[in-house]
């Protein structure tokens, strides 16, 4: 049965590579009809975030990546939260003090910082000396007893390799000799982040490790715990990192790289997920949009890239853009509606926004500066505008088409789109005009600008007789 975990540590808001870890780790379990499971690791409690783990169990619900055991759904592995867990790792630590695997130092940190000081001297990297494995068993109880603060460290062969092997980045090894006897319960009695980290995986039966390449180096030294212990290693699947150029990762200083500000920016969930699935991994085939479950479907490790990925905003874009035109009119509405109010044309024909904002809307935010003239005419126009070679009109042009269309809109029985059209066109039509020639001054005076979502038609539709009237009213008098 395979078991993925989620691990994040609740450090703050949730990265774009934060969301790709937990999606593939969900997606790998979910392939292959195994169980994924949610940990929180707050083991290191300075940079723990108030209301962090929300963030997580929020981004993780909106995105439909239900976990099967977790803080708060239970499980028979819990608990979930570290935190939770903290009594469970101090007897680990000592079954290998008593196996010759782990040892106890009393060394202070003004011992250390003066040892490193001398390495440093001395031209070398300061590694920790072993200086307390060696220290007699009575001495040891004694000191103990004796109340002074000690660490438990683990004691890592000084010759020889530690090694694994890695689905994504193939065999790692590094020479023992390099490694530090990495500290596994502190001086609070507290595990360290790596100890706490893998005698989780153990206990929780996890048997596929997914996550970021930054914990690469760290799992040789991993590895030897499990070696210590005797336990069974679990598949590790590193994933590589999803960069912002060919040179720089996508940091988390990076203010836009975090999953909640891109769903401030107006980009749609569904097509953040999309995107985020493709950064590091293909289906094998020349597909690009996928529903969830068409994800579980398709995905497999064998389609995660060995190279970084670039993320690229234009492609988000692009494909969000895409997600918008599929909505539903209803759909486009219930997303806009916000900027509708930010612009205050929600009280506006929904429909009519609709067919004239969903084919041009990439991102949400967009809405308010496509529409912010229906709200507000920017009464400093230049006549100008009127001017338009291929519609045949000028403001001579625009001056007479305005006083014939004025009272006969006017005096229109209502106020449809239907009946405004056929009025307009019909009127083109008696006059021998383009359309074009007759409804270009008609949006100009409504719009104040050239550039417009939508026609004169839907637009005098969106601003109701009495403002299209006024707005014309005031084009005409512009004209002189
Ligand atoms: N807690 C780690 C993080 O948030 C993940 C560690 C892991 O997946 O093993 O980066």
């Amino acid at each position: 049965m395979v078991r993925t975990r989620f691990a994040p540590s609740p450090t703050g808001y949730m990265h774009l590579g934060n969301l790709r870890s937990a999606l593939y780790t969900f997606l790998y379990a979910r392939h292959n009809g195994g169980k994924f499971i949610l940990r929180i690791e707050d083991t290191d409690q300075a940079r723990y975030v108030e209301g962090a783990t929300d963030v997580i169990y929020r981004t993780l619900r909106d995105i439909g990546m239900n976990w099967d055991e977790g803080p708060d759904v239970g499980g028979d592995y819990g608990p979930y939260i570290q935190s939770a867990r903290k009594d469970m790792y101090l007897p680990y630590a000592e079954q290998l003090v008593r196996e010759g695997k782990a040892y106890y130092c009393f060394c202070t940190k003004e011992e250390l910082d003066a040892r490193r000081e001398a390495a440093t001297a001395r031209g070398e990297t300061f590694k920790y000396d072993k200086h307390c494995l060696n220290m007699p068993k009575e001495e040891v109880e004694r000191r103990i007893a004796a109340g002074e603060p000690y660490v438990i460290r683990q004691n890592v062969p000084e010759s020889g390799e530690a090694s694994f092997d890695d689905v994504i980045y193939g065999h790692i090894a590094v020479d023992c000799a390099e490694l530090d006897d990495m500290i596994l319960i502190k001086a609070d009695g507290m595990p360290t982040y790596n100890f706490a980290n893998v005698i989780d995986d153990h206990t929780m039966g996890i048997t596929h490790v997914m996550r970021g390449n930054e914990y690469l180096a760290s799992t040789p030294k991993y590895n030897l715990l499990y070696e210590a212990f005797g336990w069974e290693k679990p598949t590790y699947i590193h994933m590589t990192p999803i960069m912002r150029d060919a040179q720089h990762k996508l940091s988390k200083r990076d203010g836009d790289a975090y999953y909640e500000d891109f769903l401030a920016k107006g980009y749609l969930k569904e097509a953040i997920v999309n995107y985020v699935a493709l950064l590091g991994w293909n289906p094998g085939d020349e597909r690009e949009f996928f529903t969830m479950d068409e994800l579980i479907e398709a995905f497999s490790v064998e389609g995660m890239s060995k190279s970084p990925a670039i993320f690229d905003v234009n492609k988000l874009t692009w494909m969000n853009a895409e997600y918008i035109r599929r909505l539903t009119p209803e759909e486009f509405t219930a997303h806009a509606l916000p900027y509708y109010e930010q612009a205050g044309v929600a009280g506006m024909d929904h429909a009519v926004l609709a067919r004239i904002l969903q084919p041009r809307t990439e991102v949400f935010t967009q809405i308010p500066e496509m529409v912010d003239f229906l709200a507000q005419l920017d009464a400093d126009y230049s006549v100008e505008l009127f001017t338009n070679k291929k519609s045949k009109t000028n403001p001579e042009v625009a001056k007479a088409v305005l006083e014939l269309v004025i009272p006969a809109l006017s005096a229109l029985p209502e106020w449809t789109e239907e009946a405004v059209h056929t009025l307009l066109l019909g009127m083109a039509a008696e006059q021998g005009m383009k359309n074009g020639t007759l409804l270009w001054p008609v949006r100009i005076a409504m719009a104040g600008k050239q550039v417009t979502p939508g026609g004169a038609i839907e637009i005098a539709v969106l601003l109701g007789r009495e403002e299209t009237l006024r707005r014309l009213a005031f084009g005409l008098a512009k004209l002189g």
